[in-house]
């Protein structure tokens, strides 16, 4: 690899992304280009501690437009794709799934088409070394009853729009790596947590809500498991991926951590209980109110990720009770950050639609 790769990374200004995007400024040499259309989740906020450094581009346009995709390839001549970019809010695209399909689909195939032309005007060394890794989640695999996990190569049965639409691209990256030998790697991780994570997702959701003494609205029984993974530990993952994964191949990446709905809310209402002594909400768990499911909601998601541990000997280093007890003790100390959102989102503002996890 070269000492100073260009690193086009989509989707840089969201959640994982950011994250990733702080990683790869910290730890290696790499100049970072950011392409981020800054949807309603986008938010140069998090970026704000590397911003100024001389290695980071960003570059504000959709994926699905190609001719400007196309433009950003060959100015900035990236040796490798993190493709992060993408609608990821379940809720969103049961109301409204068209932009789950514009940009999931469409957009990761203006992608790879453009990636397509572009490595061929590379020079032979840069064309070998060039990778593409598409960022995907467990969802593609649907839901699991009471017990086993999902390996890479379990059958995928997308239950939601946003699932099918991940499903799909992940498809397409697949069949662009067979029929036309682009050099791709695909992975599928679990629920992610962290600080920079948009206050629609259900961590966030917990911890503002009972901050400000606001039900906490969850869905069903509560009884929902998913397993949960600390965002910088999946970005970690992502850069030993992108630089040791094989091409063609699958990974799962996992928390190891399975966690229903209700104990996460506890977790978060425990936590603040602690961190916020004076008050007037607490217990923080009285505020847990159970409503009508989401319609078509998977009761189980588990992840085997032993393929990864073998492979690359990634393990996850961040146990749910630290990562949990960061992320809150985070989001209580940054309102700068999120407070914008809460203000100028609609959806956000409706409290009914708040529901969790
Ligand atoms: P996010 O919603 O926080 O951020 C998505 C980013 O993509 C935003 O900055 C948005 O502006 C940008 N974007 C969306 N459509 C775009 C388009 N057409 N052109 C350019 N930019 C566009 O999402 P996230 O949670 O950071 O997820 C990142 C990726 O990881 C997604 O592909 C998601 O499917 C996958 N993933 C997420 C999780 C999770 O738990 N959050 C788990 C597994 C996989």
């Amino acid at each position: 690899a070269t000492a100073q790769p260009t690193i086009l990374v989509t989707g840089g200004a969201g959640f994982i992304g950011s994250a990733l995007i702080r990683l790869l400024m910290a730890t290696t040499q790499a100049r970072v280009v950011n392409v981020d259309k800054l949807s309603y989740a986008g938010s140069l906020q998090s970026l704000t501690t590397i911003a100024d450094d001389p290695r980071y581009r960003f570059e504000r346009l959709d994926i699905a437009d190609a001719p400007a995709l196309a433009a950003v390839f060959h100015r900035h001549r990236p040796d490798a794709v993190m493709h992060l970019a993408a609608e990821t809010h379940v809720d969103r695209s049961i109301g409204a799934p068209r932009p789950f399909i514009e940009s999931n689909i469409v957009g990761t195939f203006v992608l790879l088409e453009t990636v397509r032309t572009y490595r061929d005007s590379l020079d032979a060394a840069t064309r070998a070394r060039f990778r593409l890794l598409h960022v995907s989640t467990d969802e593609v695999y649907g839901s699991l009853g009471a017990t086993g996990s999902f390996r890479e190569d379990r059958p995928y049965r997308p239950n939601s729009p946003y699932a099918a639409s991940k499903a799909a691209a992940d498809h397409l990256v697949r069949a662009w790596h067979h029929t036309y030998g682009l050099p791709a790697i695909i992975s599928n991780c679990s629920n992610n947590y962290g600080p920079y994570q948009y206050p629609e997702k259900l961590i966030p959701v917990l911890i503002l809500n009972a901050r400000a003494g606001r039900p906490l609205p969850i869905y069903g029984a509560g009884a929902n498991v998913r397993d949960w993974l600390y965002v910088d530990d999946h970005v970690a993952a992502l850069w030993q991926l992108l630089n040791a994964g094989e091409v063609g191949e699958t990974y799962n990446i996992g928390g190891g951590c399975e966690r229903t709905t209700l104990q996460v809310a506890h977790c978060v209402c425990s936590l603040l209980d602690r961190l916020l002594p004076t008050s007037p909400h607490r217990p923080h768990a009285q505020l847990i109110r159970f409503v009508a499911d989401r319609p078509g909601h998977d009761l189980r998601y588990a992840i085997d990720a032993s393929k990864l541990a073998t492979s690359l000997g990634w393990q996850p280093q961040t146990s749910f009770e630290r990562g949990l007890a960061q992320t809150v003790a985070w989001y209580l100390a940054n309102e700068d950050w999120w407070q914008p959102c809460l203000t100028g989102d609609d959806r956000l503002n409706a409290d009914e639609k708040r529901d969790c996890g």
